[in-house]
């Protein structure tokens, strides 16, 4: 018997019928004698019911002693929806105990809103465990060195939990979700997207960085990190189906190459819908350019996506690149006002209406000609490219917004994803 990590997501936890079923799943894996450790999100919306309620009362303040009471406030949320879930195993007849971050302890920095966890203590949990207790920990929060309360960032369950199962050293870490797992594409966009088995771990960090939400990125990169194996499932099968089966059921991620697997050559498409693209036309193609534009970008902390540098004529060239949406404004602004002078370049345009599509997979490091296949079915459908990007197991296009579907849809076939064998079989 094992120790085991759940964690639920808000929808999971949405109402008591619903952290009910919650607590009859996890006794029934109590039950079969697995040494259980749960991690619990708020109820569904009430993170934005509080911070909504801090934005009424202060919309715009921006200090290090507001962000600490916003962790103060939504913090609460998982303490309220861990106790109901101990109160839940209880009235199942479970033993059990719930603890917030700072009872663990769970030991963060103090950046406030968006901390990250530098130690687990064990101890605690440990002897619970051992007590034949369920052990409930609240998502999303920890506790700084100063004793202040912090949250990891939106989605920042999915991290606790992953870090709670290292710190546990626990077999495996099952997040519990609305979806039944990692899919090969967004299924609202293309409906014959398949469940992928299995994902590695890096696939699946790319995936999430292109904007696929099933999980918060930090989550698995620490995952990765400390080769905790996690596992995406659904919490709407019912709480009674066979624990083998469920014990099965979702997506698995991995670390190591199956060698006996015939490797999908490319995993999933991701896409990005947030991102805007910036050009400063009629730059001095001299050396130092991309330094001059982007150095001032990276001081004002706005990431930089995809770059683009035009090939120079005239001794004059075009620099372009994308950044996140809500970066736009402030980018386009900083770029007229102190990079155009300085540099004497032409202009700065702006496209808000600009997408990136991504094909995403391990087998890409082994085969030659997977972008060509990308490029092919992209011109078929007439579509433009923009700009390209590549790295070793991805392989991302700027394009239109309005060819999102379009793209996805032909790259989903171009690749095999739509039929039934793409599920990789574990
Ligand atoms: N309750 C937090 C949020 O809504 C953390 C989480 O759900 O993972 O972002
Ligand atoms: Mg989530």
């Amino acid at each position: 018997m094992a120790l085991i990590v759940h964690k639920y997501g808000g929808t999971s936890m949405g109402s008591s019928e619903r952290i009910r079923n919650v607590a009859k799943r996890v006794a029934k894996w109590a039950r079969a004698g697995h040494q259980m450790v749960v991690v619990p999100s708020a109820m569904s919306g009430e993170t934005n019911r509080l911070l909504g309620l801090a934005s009424e009362l202060a919309p715009s303040r921006a200090d290090k002693s507001y962000y600490r009471e916003l962790d103060m406030l939504a913090a609460t949320g998982e303490q309220a929806s861990s106790a109901l879930l101990a109160i839940a195993l209880q009235a199942e007849g479970v033993p059990s105990v719930s603890y917030t971050g700072w009872q663990v302890p769970v030991r963060t920095d103090d950046s406030y809103t968006k901390a990250r966890i530098e130690s687990i203590d064990d101890q605690r949990v440990r002897a619970d465990l051992d007590a034949g207790r369920v052990v409930i920990v609240t998502g999303f929060q920890g506790i700084d060195p100063n004793g202040n309360i912090t949250t990891l960032g939106r989605g920042g369950s999915d991290t606790s939990a992953v870090a709670v199962a290292a710190a546990m050293k626990a077999a495996e870490c099952l997040i519990y979700t609305d979806v039944d797992g990692v899919y090969t594409t967004d299924p609202r966009v293309v409906s014959a997207a398949q469940r992928l088995k299995t994902v590695s771990f890096e696939e699946m960090l790319e995936m999430a960085s292109l904007g696929s939400k099933v999980l918060q990125i930090r989550s698995v990169e620490f995952a990765g990190k400390y080769k905790v194996p996690m596992r995406v499932l659904s919490s709407f099968t019912p709480w009674d189906i066979a624990l083998d089966e469920e014990a099965k059921s979702g997506t698995l991620i991995t670390f190591e190459e199956d060698e006996k697997m015939e490797k999908a050559l490319v995993s999933g498409i991701a896409f990005n819908r947030s991102e805007a693209k910036i050009s400063v036309r009629g730059v001095p193609d001299t050396p130092g350019i991309a330094y001059q534009i982007l150095g001032p970008v990276a001081e004002a902390n706005i990431d930089v996506d995809v770059i683009l540098q035009n090939i120079g004529k005239d001794g004059k060239t075009d620099f372009s690149f994308t950044v996140n949406q809500g970066d736009f404004n402030r980018t386009v602004e900083l770029l007229r006002e102190e990079v155009v002078p300085k540099l004497g370049a032409d202009e700065v345009i702006g496209n808000p209406n600009i997408c990136k599509v991504s094909i995403v997979g391990i087998g890409m490091r082994s085969h030659v000609g997977v972008a060509s296949t990308m490029f092919r079915a992209l011109a078929e459908e007439g579509i433009n490219i923009q700009m390209i990007s590549t790295s070793e197991i991805k392989t991302s296009v700027v394009i239109d917004e309005k060819y999102l579907e379009l793209a996805v849809r032909a790259l989903h076939t171009a690749f095999g994803l739509d039929s039934a064998e793409v599920s990789k079989s574990a």
